[in-house]
């Protein structure tokens, strides 16, 4: 995997052009899995066993390709392929519930899905500017979502989330991070996304947000630029490092 930092513009842009244009920058909108927690593990094991379960299968790899997915959208991608016709209401609301509960088997085992290690320091450069935090996830996992405010105290508020229970067309669909533009009431181009998945980055950009892809996870970063990220940086303390230089 080359994560050679040589990608990372660290000089400061000629005439005080902005990366990401003129506009002012409002929010920062981040994803949750991969990026606030180092849940991603967890997923691709939990994943695996419950589809197995219903004589599905998936590999973790394909986990990892297919982040960001609404739960019914994972489900229904791989029982076309395997059944050749989308799963049923009931069968959505199954296997969901066999992926979270081996999700949180997992990380009882372990202790909880950990937070991110230098997420934190992005998050308060982000406050110290004054900046709106949004969250975009297409995740349902209640374990995560419940314990945001314990986790990151005073860093996000309900109003200011946008979660699987809110979207008809998850990642990589525009739909989730338009959500999150037009409940923090900005625009495309008073906002910048921080993302680790390719669905994701595909969403964020298909919604025109500037996108900053962080590479947490198993997959090449060409994975990340080729979902059409900005900027892709290793992990989250090279991010924290230069999120106040980067002309933003
Ligand atoms: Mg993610």
């Amino acid at each position: 995997m080359d994560k050679s930092p040589s990608e990372i513009p660290l000089t400061p842009l000629p005439n005080g052009e902005r990366l990401r244009g003129k506009s002012p920058l409002k929010a920062f909108l981040f994803d949750m899995d991969g990026v606030l927690f180092d849940s991603m593990p967890g997923h691709a094991v939990a994943w695996v066993k419950a589809v197995e379960r219903y004589g599905l299968s998936m590999t973790a790899e394909e986990v990892y390709m297919n982040e960001g997915r609404t739960g019914a959208g994972t489900i229904n991608a791989i029982a076309l392929r395997t059944w050749g016709r989308e799963a049923t209401e009931q069968e959505i609301t199954d296997i969901y519930a066999a992926k979270s509960e081996e999700f949180n088997r997992y990380f009882e085992a372990k202790g909880e899905a950990p937070v991110m290690p230098g997420v934190c320091d992005v998050l308060d450069k982000v406050r110290a500017r004054g900046l709106m935090r949004v969250i975009v996830t297409g995740s349902g996992q209640r374990s995560l979502l419940d314990n945001l405010n314990h986790h990151f105290p005073g860093q996000f508020t309900r109003e200011l989330m946008v979660t699987a229970f809110d979207v008809k067309k998850g990642k990589p669909f525009p739909e989730p991070y338009l959500m999150g533009l037009q409940k923090a009431g900005i625009t495309s181009a008073e906002a910048v996304v921080v993302e680790n998945a390719p669905l994701g980055i595909q969403s964020a950009r298909a919604a025109g947000i500037f996108t900053i892809a962080v590479n947490t996870g198993p997959l090449p970063d060409s994975a990340l630029w080729d979902a059409g990220a900005n900027l892709v940086f290793p992990d989250m303390f090279a991010l924290a490092d230069e999120i106040d230089s980067l002309e933003l």
